[in-house]
């Protein structure tokens, strides 16, 4: 079953189920109290009839006094028990009414009796309480006398009730109509979307109505905040993809072009089979470089395994910079006071570093300063070169992957523009926080934060 008709099935049901529960109640209530009423009264007229009656018994003759007495819709009747056997004396204004009691079963009561009797399909007020005759013998006065009117006001009330119940059943389906539809347009309009999503293969949002912020809307608002998140993650991957193949074309078609020289003159100049292979050499081993890159920037943060452990900062620092010293034959100044201990992964920390050095010895002729200090409770380390720098422009987007400032002059030098961004990624893991100041023509200080 579809949800919208669930809904009006239920909200429909249960307000009717309410409606039909309080309406009965109200009848039973009322008409409970209406024939209390009328049985109250019929008692009450009967202990004024036994008043008056029990002073003229003895001077007129009983039948005569009871016809005198008797109700105009029923029937009074003095019920004496001689030995077992019921004696009645009769006053009625017609046979019709003297015909009820032949319908009813005479009895002989010990106390008062009020209840309300069945005949035919009539209603009537039966009452008797006990009398004393003038012989001193014991006897009831009864009476039966029609509460039929106050029956059929009752019936009138029912038929109201029962058309007010159906009445009011008509708004009770409208409203849960307009309740399941104010509940279901969302969702189906995020339905539809969805299905247009998958139909197209484009990222759609929803069209959000109104102001108001309940769960549906923040269900939309959620889903629309989804879509624009996969819209960018889409957007990223593809660019990433476009961005490293654009990046291998060139390496691999100065392979293919060196090659093909090499297969047509090759073995006859040495000095261009020295160039090709190097050549090929350099770029092949670019490509390897650029490939681990981008391998470890396709990971996700989670995958970064880090291992924590307590390291003293000087002598690691000093190592690192013998290190690349001895690998590119660069020289770095070395400044670093204090027995910092920082809790940090080792060799990622060391990857960082290669990072920053690295773009220190492509960028600049002079040498490196590697410094650590102390400050504010915080460790920091600076590599500072006096090289190129960056314009003012492109500091804020050389930590994206593949920004590079000056093409050509980068592409000499060998970068992939990759080196940065991944320094921001694993910087952001451990914890560091990286600063880059920098000015164009007079060098480049970037700063490492420990948290
Ligand atoms: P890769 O590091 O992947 O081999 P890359 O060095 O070009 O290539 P990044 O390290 O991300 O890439 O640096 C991005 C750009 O920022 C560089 O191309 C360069 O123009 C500029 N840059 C980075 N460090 C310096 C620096 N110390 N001095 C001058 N320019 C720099
Ligand atoms: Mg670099």
């Amino acid at each position: 079953m579809k949800l919208r008709n669930k809904i009006n099935l239920y909200t429909s049901v249960l307000f009717a189920f309410l409606i039909i529960v309080m309406n009965a109640a109200l009848f039973f209530l009322f008409s409970k109290m209406i024939v209390d009423s009328e049985l109250d009264t019929a008692r009450n007229e009967l202990e004024n009839l036994a008043q008056e009656i029990d002073q003229s018994l003895g001077q007129i003759p009983p039948a005569d006094l009871l016809r005198a007495y008797a109700p105009l819709d029923g029937v009074i009747q003095i019920v004496q028990d001689v030995n077992g056997d019921l004696k009645s004396t009769i006053g009625s204004n017609s046979d019709e009414n003297r015909k009820l009691l032949d319908e009813m079963d005479e009895q002989f009561y010990q106390s008062e009796q009020t209840e309300e009797l069945v005949l035919g399909n009539q209603h009537y007020a039966f009452s008797s309480i006990p009398i004393i005759l003038p012989d001193g013998e014991v006897a009831n006065l009864q009476t039966v006398q029609s509460i039929q009117s106050a029956i059929n006001i009752l019936q009138l009330f029912r038929i109201v009730l029962v058309i007010v119940t159906l009445l009011t059943l008509v708004p009770v389906l409208i409203s849960s109509r307009i309740l399941s539809s104010f509940i279901m347009n969302p969702i189906i309009s995020m339905i539809e979307t969805m299905k247009d999503i998958r139909e197209s293969g484009q990222f759609k949002q929803l069209k959000l109505e109104g102001k108001s912020k309940d769960e549906l809307h923040i269900m939309g608002d959620t889903f629309n905040h989804m879509i624009t998140l996969l819209e960018n993650n889409y957007e990223k991957q593809k660019q990433f993809v476009s961005n490293a193949s654009h990046e291998f074309k060139t390496p691999l078609t100065v392979i293919e072009s060196y090659a093909s020289l090499l297969k047509r003159r090759g073995l006859q100049d040495p000095a261009l089979f020295e160039e090709s292979v190097e050549a090929i050499h350099s770029e092949a081993i670019r490509m390897r470089e650029m490939t681990e890159q981008l391998l470890l920037l396709a990971k996700h943060h989670e995958q970064w395994n880090i291992e924590w452990n307590d390291i003293q900062l000087k002598p690691f620092l000093l190592q690192t910079a013998k290190a690349f010293e001895q690998a590119y034959n660069r020289k770095i100044s070395f400044i670093c006071d204090g027995t910092s201990i920082v809790r940090t992964d080792e060799q990622k920390l060391k990857q960082l570093l290669f990072i920053f050095l690295d773009n220190a010895r492509k960028y600049s002729d002079d040498d490196i300063i590697l410094t650590c200090e102390k400050k504010n409770q915080k460790v920091l380390i600076h590599i500072q070169d006096f090289g190129s720098g960056i314009g003012e422009e492109d500091l804020p987007r050389v930590f994206e992957r593949f920004y590079r400032v000056d093409e050509a002059r980068t592409r000499q030098n060998g970068g992939t523009g990759l080196g940065l961004s991944l320094a921001k990624e694993m910087a952001d893991v451990m914890g560091i926080q990286l600063e880059l100041k920098s000015e164009k023509g007079a060098g480049t200080t970037v700063t490492l934060m420990f948290n």
